[in-house]
């Protein structure tokens, strides 16, 4: 007799889901609708994040962080996005800003990254996207000028999540301008500490709000040779292969914010009478949370599936297309119905849902963004096009 795929989680993995999911319930939840409404970075609960060994999550041990490997950065991502996508950023970001060094880095870097964010010494950036690039990545204008050992650092980057609140930003920009696109770019570790370093204008958002999105500004900044990460000219397939290995976390990030509007959503009709009897027992209405939980459990697949292909994945600059492809699936997919759900379950609770008072439409307006960034969802189409019809 076949054994079958296995889909269940192990207990562990369940034990962890349930720890964060407490840890949400407790310290997230009740602080969710003011992180939203004062758009300020929550220190308090990034430092608890910190104190629960959370932000060591998916960092290997053997660099100084706590293990556990995409699939539980998932789950930790999920579960606090059920409550508050833009608290979810902490992890997820840091994340994106370390990947390139993990890919790519010496073991010193690697050291310094993983020990740093599972510590809370560092927290980190992803410095990709310029004012006047950002589906066309390669085509930023940020420029890396040797000299003598050092290198020297100018641009402006557009859009940085947690900008400010980090101190380590991983930086791309156009080291070879007589290179081809694409081998002409090099990936660097900047400091805030650096002098011409500079935080610009924030960003007054849509939704994850408490995350703060702002320019980082290089005005000639000092780089030495060691903070280069990878090779020279070699930044864009890192930046590329780091979006590969990142996107499961938007995924998972809109997942959670599907789940948690479904959750209250549906609560909500239980109670909720008209025409004397619960919202919940009309057929109008059960067909619309078939529908929901399809969507979500289907996403939920494609988002564990794409985070154990990298936890299944080497760790270099390899290309795999296997990953590129279940991760803008993942990504793709859940945050187009982290969209729709979101919409319906406002539908659900009807002028409730408009309001603030009820957390739905804060997640529906959270739930935009995975459609857009770590590449919009049009983009992602490109990239699972590409896997079938090949080409680039
Ligand atoms: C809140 C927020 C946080 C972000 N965080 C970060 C971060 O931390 N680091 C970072 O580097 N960037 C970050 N970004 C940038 C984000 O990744 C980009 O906004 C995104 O990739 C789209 O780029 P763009 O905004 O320049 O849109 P554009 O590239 O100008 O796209 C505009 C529209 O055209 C479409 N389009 C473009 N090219 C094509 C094509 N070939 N075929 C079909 N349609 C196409 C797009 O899908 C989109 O609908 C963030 C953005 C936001 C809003």
């Amino acid at each position: 007799m076949s054994q079958g795929l296995n889909f269940s989680l192990t207990d562990e993995q369940e034990a962890f889901r349930g720890s964060v999911r407490q840890f949400v319930e407790d310290k997230v939840a009740p602080r969710a609708a003011e992180v939203d409404e004062t758009d300020e970075f929550p220190w308090d609960l990034d430092e608890l994040f910190v104190k629960n060994g959370f932000t060591g999550v998916s960092y290997p041990e053997e660099f100084g962080g706590y293990g556990g490997g995409a699939l539980e950065l998932a789950l930790l991502i999920e579960e606090v996005s059920r409550w508050s996508a833009g608290i979810a950023l902490v992890p997820a970001v840091n994340k994106l800003g370390a990947i390139p060094v993990l890919l790519a880095g010496t073991d010193e870097q690697k050291r310094e990254v993983c020990e740093g964010i599972s510590t809370g010494a560092h927290r980190m950036s992803y410095c990709l996207t310029e004012p006047s690039s950002g589906s066309d990545a390669g085509a930023m204008k940020s420029k890396a000028v040797k000299d003598g050992d050092d290198w020297i650092l100018s641009g402006t980057k557009r859009f940085i999540t947690n900008a400010g609140a980090s101190d380590l930003y991983t930086y791309f920009a156009v080291s070879d301008p007589d290179a081809e696109k694409g081998r002409n770019i090099t990936c660097f570790l900047v400091s805030k500490d650096m002098k011409g370093f500079e935080i610009g204008k924030k960003e007054d958002k849509m939704g994850i709000r408490g995350s703060p999105t702002r320019e980082v500004i290089l005005n000639d900044v000092r780089v030495p040779a060691e903070n280069v990460v990878g090779e020279v000219n070699q930044g864009f397939p890192i930046a590329m292969r780091t979006l590969d290995f990142s996107r499961p976390s938007v995924a998972a990030q809109a997942l959670g914010i599907a789940q948690g509007a479904f959750d209250f959503a549906v609560d909500y009709v239980k109670e909720r009478q008209q025409f004397g009897k619960p919202i919940a027992a009309f057929q109008g209405m059960q067909f619309m949370f078939a529908d929901m939980a399809m969507k979500i459990e289907t996403a939920r697949l494609a988002v564990y599936q794409a985070a154990t292909a990298i936890d299944n994945s080497n760790w270099d600059l390899k290309p795999d297309p296997r990953v590129s492809y279940l991760a803008a699936i993942a990504k793709c997919y859940a945050s187009d119905i982290a969209m729709s759900v979101t919409t319906d379950c406002v539908q659900a609770l009807g002028g409730y849902g408009y309001v603030k008072e009820y957390p739905v439409e804060r997640l529906m307006r959270d739930a935009k963004i995975t459609q857009i960034y770590e590449g919009t969802n049009q983009i992602q189409r490109m990239v699972i096009a590409r896997s079938i019809f090949g080409g680039r």
